[in-house]
Order: C-alpha cells, then sequence, then structure tokens
C-alpha cells in the first residue's frame, strides 16, 4: 500500500444539522427533498424575498442545507392547514415538514409562503372529455 492508501481518507461531513455540512453523496437527496418540499428560498445573503411575488418572507434554514420562506408573523392551528404545508420550527431556528401526520391538539404550525404567494395560480385539472354532463 502506498502512502495515499493508507492515509486517512477526509473524514465524511456529518448529516445537516451539526454544522449544515452534507456529504456528497446525500447532495441529491437533499436537493430532491428541498423540491420536494418547496424549499426553494434565496440563501442569504441574497434578501429574504420570494422569486415570484418579491414579498420579503421570514427566511428559515432546513436540515438539509437548502432555505424555506414562510409567511411572517403567521402561526395558524395546525389542523386548519392541509398536511404537507405544515411547518415547524426548532429552538435553533431550523424548519421542517410536518408531512402527512396529524398535527396534536392545540398544536400550531408555520406556513410557507408558497401557499399564499400572490404570483402563483392554482392549476385546476382539465375536464374529463368523457364525464357526463350532470343531470
Ligand atoms: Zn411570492
Amino acid at each position: 500500500m502506498g502512502e495515499l492508501d493508507s492515509a486517512p481518507r477526509a473524514a465524511a461531513a456529518p448529516r445537516p444539522g451539526t454544522d449544515g455540512a452534507t456529504e456528497p453523496v446525500w447532495e441529491a437527496v437533499d436537493r430532491e427533498q428541498a423540491r420536494d418540499e418547496g424549499a426553494d428560498g434565496p440563501a442569504p445573503p441574497a434578501p429574504p424575498r420570494c422569486p415570484r411575488c418579491g414579498r420579503l418572507c421570514d427566511r428559515r434554514p432546513t436540515y438539509y442545507g437548502a432555505y424555506v420562506l414562510l409567511e411572517p408573523g403567521t402561526r395558524r392551528a395546525a389542523h386548519r392547514v392541509p398536511a404537507g404545508h405544515r411547518w415547524y420550527l426548532d429552538p435553533d431556528g431550523r424548519a421542517w415538514k410536518g408531512g402527512d401526520v396529524e398535527p396534536a391538539a392545540g398544536g400550531q404550525c408555520l406556513v410557507p409562503h408558497r401557499v399564499e404567494c400572490p404570483a402563483l395560480v392554482l392549476v385546476e385539472p382539465a375536464p374529463d372529455p368523457e364525464a357526463r354532463p350532470a343531470a
């Protein structure tokens, strides 16, 4: 074995949550999670503005190295926010998405800006051409 073979490898970076570093193998997973969860806010030092409408938002880091834009100062009763749109903050300020788990009674959550962004339009499914007219 040569010197390079016996040299210690660079230590793999820890998963997000300790210093924000990310293992290379997880980068694609993290990007996919950010896309799926809508964590597409601009990273500092860019201002925390929505890239679609320009509104200033409450920007929070996620555990996967992306930033989510939340509606500022908006806490809502979690059971009134659709599943998949509930965000929570940990004491260190990192945001995480609650998923489809039913919230605890009386629980509150934060709302992502994209739910209320005036520049996004709800795309309704096209009518089914095979559907019969209502009687
Ligand atoms: Zn917006």
